[in-house]
Formats: C-alpha cells, structure tokens, sequence
C-alpha cells in the first residue's frame, strides 16, 4: 500500500506530488498528462511569454523530474475509488489497482466549449478561456467576453480596468444581478448583449470577430481577443461519493486542505478555494502534501515506524 497518491498532473498535483518525494514518502501520482491546464497558452500578436505569470520555470522542473522518476507516476485516467480497511484503492483505465493511506484529489475543473464553428481553429489563438490571467495584457484594447455567470463577471471586470471597450455576450442574463454585476453596468467601456448566442467565431491566423445571434438577428463583433468565461465544471464524478462538494461540485476543503473524508486532501481549480490560478494552485498543492503528511505520521503503523 502507498503512503499517498495524488491524482492529477497539473500545477496542484505535481507540486504536491514533489513535495511527498521529498519528505521520502512512498508516493504515486496517477494522472492523464502533466502539466494540466498550463500545456494551453494563449498566442497573439502582442503577447509574449514574459508578459504572464505562468509559473511554467517550477512547474517544468517538477514534471522533468517526474518524467526522470518513473516509478512516481501512473499515466492514466484513474476511473474509479473505493474506500478499503485503512485507506483507498484507486482503479486506473488500464485495468491496474492501486492501494493508498492517504489522497490528494487534484484533478482540476473543465471549462465549457462554445460548439460552435471556428473554435477549434482559433482555440488559444486569440480565443481564450481565461481572462483572469491575461486582462493586464489589454490595455486600450477591446474584447469580447462570452458567459453569463459571476467568471464572465469577474473577467469583465479585470479586463474593464485596461481595455477601451468590453462587451459582455450572455445567453441568459439571470446571474448578472449581482454586486458585481450591478457595478459593472454602471461604467462607460462596457456594454452588456443580454439573450445573445455566439454562432461562430472568425479571423485570419488570429480570431478577429464573434458571430452572435440575438432577437434582432446577427451582429458580428470585433476584438482584439475574444474570452470564453463560461463557469468550470469541476472534475469531482470520481470522488462525489466520498467527499462533501458545494453547490457548483467543487470539493470543499478547509485550510489546510482536508475534506471531511479522513486522509483525503483536495487541491487547486477542484476545490472551492478562492480564484483558478497557477500560482495559487501550486500553493495548494504543497499545503495538500504537507497535510497528508502529517496525517501519515499520526496514523503511521507501529512497524514503520521503529
Ligand atoms: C486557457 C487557459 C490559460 C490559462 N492561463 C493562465 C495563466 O497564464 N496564469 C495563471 O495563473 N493561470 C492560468 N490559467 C488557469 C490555470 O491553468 C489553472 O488555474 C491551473 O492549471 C489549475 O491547476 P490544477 O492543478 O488545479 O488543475 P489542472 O491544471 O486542470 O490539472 C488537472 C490534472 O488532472 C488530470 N486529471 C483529471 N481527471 C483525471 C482522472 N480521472 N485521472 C487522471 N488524471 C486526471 C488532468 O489530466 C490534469 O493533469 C489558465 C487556464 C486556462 C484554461
């Protein structure tokens, strides 16, 4: 049985993986890839790398040595956990079972896709999902935001502080009465297209404009970058029955990153911690393994321990 495992490859996971390296526990981590959300980066023109905080020096290195420490990692979907007598066994697409004292979900959340024509053609070029760690990049610029929840808020709300306009597309405007919202309306550069549906996304090498449909037919909309900030879906189906989530399906966790399961620790855009970054990812990630590893101690076997 291993001391811990830590499902998923992303800034969370693989922080939290090399921290339990480190303290030499015996650790696994079993995840699809490694570097998670942060193998997307954005591409336009005018961006360039050092213009971002990505973290992707740290999180390199982890996944290099990771990548070196074969033994450490599982590259597979993990499909399926049970609770056993004095941990958990996690089941991979492969047919492998895998037995732990204690977790660490890490698994992230999925953003949603528009489905519509042009997306994948311009997907990170210049169609991104994530104005939050690109707003700054904006100034006297306009973009488009597309969603209608409190991240399509948030991130009109970052870009609004730089760019020249923002329009905000929202299929349904109910969510938008918030503090926030509300705010929001009441300053010049941004402009609300309430009842709108993106029909395609177009451009050149670069997406240019956004096809949106509303009860006066179609406009087309240019930007300099067009946002998709529709809420993420957090990535919980394997662990629901395990763990208590909130009303979106993030695990929740209190600060030192345990759920009310017990050795089951939670980390980054799984959780229902405060704002989907990378550095605060990776910040969780560690708090995660260093929680996991005092639990270890406490309930460590007599044995191992003489
Ligand atoms: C397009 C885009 C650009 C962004 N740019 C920035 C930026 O510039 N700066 C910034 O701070 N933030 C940025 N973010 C946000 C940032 O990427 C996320 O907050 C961060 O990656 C979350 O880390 P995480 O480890 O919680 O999850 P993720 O990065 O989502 O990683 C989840 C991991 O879990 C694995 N996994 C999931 N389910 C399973 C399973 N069943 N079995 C095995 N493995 C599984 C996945 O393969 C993945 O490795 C961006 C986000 C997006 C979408």
């Amino acid at each position: 049985m291993h001391d811990l495992i830590v499902l998923g490859g992303g800034p969370a996971g693989l922080t939290a993986t090399m921290y339990a390296v480190q303290k030499r526990l015996d650790a696994l981590l079993i995840t699809r890839d490694l570097g998670g959300k942060t193998n997307y980066m954005l591409q336009l023109p005018f961006v360039e790398r050092h213009m971002v905080i990505n973290g992707d020096e740290i999180l390199n290195r982890f996944s290099r040595e990771i990548e070196y420490l074969d033994f450490v990692r599982v590259m597979e979907n993990a499909e399926k956990i049970t609770a056993i007598d004095g941990g958990y066994e996690i089941t991979t697409t492969g047919g492998g079972t895998h037995q732990t004292r204690a977790l660490i979900v890490a698994t992230g959340a999925k953003g949603q896709l528009l489905n519509v024509p042009g997306e994948h053609e311009f997907m990170m070029r210049g169609l991104c999902y994530s104005a939050l760690s690109y707003a700054q990049l904006f100034i006297d610029r306009d973009v488009v935001v597309i969603g209608d929840g409190d991240l399509a808020l948030r991130g009109v709300a970052e870009l609004a502080r730089n760019a020249r306009n923002v329009k905000l597309v929202a299929a349904l405007p109910n969510d938008l009465d918030t503090p926030i919202g509300r705010r929001l309306r009441t300053l010049p550069q941004i402009e609300f297209l309430e009842g709108f549906q993106v029909v395609e996304v177009k451009g050149d090498t670069y997406a240019r404009s956004v096809v949106v449909k509303g009860t006066d037919g179609e406009r087309e909309l240019f930007a300099d970058a067009i946002f998709v900030e529709r809420d993420l879906i957090p990535r919980t189906q394997l662990v629901a029955h395990l763990v208590t989530l909130d009303k979106k399906g993030h695990i929740k966790i209190n600060s030192r990153n345990e759920t009310n399961s017990p050795g089951v620790y939670a980390a980054g855009d799984v959780t229902d911690t405060f704002s989907e970054q990378v550095l605060v990812s990776i910040g969780e990630g560690a708090k995660a393994a260093l929680s996991a590893y005092e639990y270890l101690l406490k309930t460590e076997p007599a044995k191992q321990m003489a």
